[in-house]
This record gives C-alpha cells, structure tokens and sequence, in this order.
C-alpha cells in the first residue's frame, strides 16, 4: 500500500486562536467519504463561534460551509442521499450536521434538532479523522451525513453555500407557507434575507424588506425585492407597520421573516402582519437575551410562530435544484467579495468581523 497523503486544518484552540494544524488523511471508515474541499466559506456562526459566542461549538475544527471533491469512498457507498451514483472526482455538497437517527428529535422525524449534529465538529483535532470542519484541505462526510452531487449547471463557487442559508430558509419558508400572491415582509437583508428574498419570489409572493444599512439595501434591489422600508427613515415600530399598511392596502403582511437577529426585531413581528398572519423566526439564535414582548396583539391578531433551526437535510438537495433553477437569476455568485488561501483564514475572519468584507470564500492549496 502506498503512503497516506498529508492535509491541513484551521483549529480553534479557544476564542480568536487559531492554530493550522497538519496531519496524515486517514482511509475513509465504512460508510464515510473521504473529500477535498474546493471551497470554504466564511459564515456568520463561523465569527461566532471564533468569538466564543456559540452555546454549544467552543473549540474545534472550524467550518460548515463547503463544496468538496470526492477523492475516497468508503466500503459501501456508491451513491449520494438521493441515489446517484457517486464517484471520485465528484463534486458534492454535504449538510454540516449528522442525522443520528436514534435521539428523540430523530425518533420523532426532526432530524434538523437532532441532538448529535456536531457529533465529529466538535472533537478535537486529535481525534481521528481529524478533518472535522471544512476550514481544512480534506473534509469527511460520515455516514447519517446527508450530502448530494452538485449539478454541473451550478456554479461550485455558489454551491458552497447551499448547505447552510438557502437550505435553512427554503426549510423555514415551508415551515411557515408561503403562497403565491401573499406579502412576506423580511426583517433583515444580511445572506438569510437575500435568500428570503429569492425563495419568496419564486414562490410568486411580493416581498418588503426592513434595513437600514445601505450596502445590504443595494443587495436586496438586486435580488429583487419589491419594497425597502429603511429603518433611519421609518424609525419606530409604528411608523414601520403603518408603511407595510399602506403597501398591504391597509390589511398588513401575510407572512414575516426574522432574519435581522435581535430581539426587538421579533417583538416588532406581529405589528407587521396582518389577523391571522404567520410568522417564522430565524434570526435570534443567543439563549438568554431579552426583549419585551406584546403576548396580547399577538393574541389578538390570531398570528402564528414558528421557527427554523438548521433544516431537514433533504432541503440541502432542494436547495441545489433552486440554484440550478434560479441561481443565474440572483447575483448569488457577488455575495464572495473576498478569496483568501485557506492558510489566511485568521485574516478572512478579522475582516470579516469588523465588516471589512462581507462574505469570504477559502480555498486550500494542496503542496
Ligand atoms: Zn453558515
Ligand atoms: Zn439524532
């Protein structure tokens, strides 16, 4: 048998210390696909997690976001999660958390809460496979990992994100319904907005976005939003929902979207909507930070919540058909405004925390 290759990884030893670590690859295990990451991107949990900020993902190998190559198939895979057959060579996206398939939430069919999602990110590097996250030159996908091949017609550089925005809000935006001809109004335009944005679109539904920051405002014109409602102009809660009335005419919006991920922006939700809308939160993901709530117009108003945490893994694959669709129609692929060698990850995370650069793809350079 011939050597194993080599291949690097960033790791987070504890908040803001990076270490690239470098290990041999080991053979892929039964059941696991061993790969080559093609792209990385920086994603907002990424600054959060680099911060220190995460609830459950402290240290380890960082990185969710990728498109990868098979290089390695373990004994017994031969196709994707949607019966492809799969080759080495193959370009694939895989959802970023595992689907146990054993723990109460999986027993029940709710395999976006499964209680051992980071079952491998949150080991320490040490630990083999050692290629844990994708912030790294190879990448495993275990099995309970759902991953698809990338349609040739989908630009790989985009496909990177497709594992986490887009599949999170094509699942959310089933969560809440939303029917040709209803208003969706998005609170927030950062990557889960846009998306928002698009899938709401197709779905023929008029969209209205709160913002306030201009660079975002411009992202959302692009990808087609109907109305902004700029906040430094609209400033209080009122004055915003009487401007989604007077778009609505007078009735309110059928459908809101918290993507802006503070809670006054879910406080604000149901003044946007109209009786009996539906609500789906998204944006708030920190345990333990409040908000003053009107729990009687909420009431009053018949308004439905729910809510979407990561997403039912198959959505990944519907979200590769949208791009495949849909994806020329957006400017999805200006949403990277930054390339950084995988090696530079600690810049890439640096400016994208003070906003320096909006979205930064990393790319491995095998030596
Ligand atoms: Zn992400
Ligand atoms: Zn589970």
């Amino acid at each position: 048998m011939g050597t194993r290759p080599t291949g690097k990884l960033v790791y987070l030893s504890e908040p803001e210390q990076l270490e690239i670590k470098e290990y041999e690859v080991p053979e892929p295990e039964p059941g696991t696909v061993l790969t080559e990451i093609e792209q990385a991107n920086v994603c907002g949990s990424e600054l959060h997690i680099w911060r220190g900020h995460h609830p459950e993902v402290k240290d380890g190998v960082l990185g969710h976001e990728a498109v990868c190559r098979v290089s390695e198939l373990g004994e017994g895979v031969a196709t994707d999660y949607a019966g492809e057959p799969i080759e080495r060579g193959d370009t694939i996206a895989p959802a970023y958390f595992l689907t146990c398939q054993r723990c109460p939430p999986c027993q029940e069919g709710q395999f976006n809460l499964c209680e051992n999602a980071y079952t491998y990110w949150s080991k320490p590097p040490e630990e083999p496979p050692h290629f844990h996250g994708t912030f790294s030159t190879h990448y495993f996908v275990h099995p309970n990992q759902y991953f698809y091949k990338v349609p040739a017609d989908v630009n790989p550089k985009v496909a990177a994100a497709a594992n986490c925005a887009l599949s999170q809000m094509l699942y959310g935006v089933d969560e809440v319904g939303v029917d040709w001809n209803d208003t969706v109004v998005i609170q927030g335009a950062g990557g889960l907005g846009l998306n928002t944005i698009a899938i709401a679109r197709e779905r023929g539904a008029k969209t209205i976005v709160v913002e306030g920051v201009d660079g975002r405002i411009e992202r959302a014109r692009e990808f087609g939003v109907d109305h902004v409602i700029d906040f430094r102009e609209y400033e209080t809660v009122e004055e915003r929902a009487k401007r989604v009335r007077e778009l609505t005419d007078g009735v309110g919006a059928d459908v809101g979207v918290e993507v802006a991920g503070v809670p006054q922006a879910f406080a604000e939700g149901p003044h946007l909507l109209r009786q009996g809308g539906r609500y789906l939160e998204v944006g708030n993901v920190n345990p333990g930070i409040m908000s003053e709530f009107d729990t009687g117009t909420l009431t009053r108003k018949g308004i439905d919540i729910t809510t979407a945490i990561r997403y039912q893994p198959w959505y990944l694959q519907t979200a590769l058909e949208f791009l495949s669709k849909h994806g020329d129609d957006y400017p999805y692929e200006d949403l990277i405004d930054a390339e950084y060698d995988l090696l530079d990850a600690e810049e890439a995370l640096a400016k994208s925390d003070t906003r320096e650069i909006t979205r930064a793809a990393l790319h491995p350079h095998a030596d």
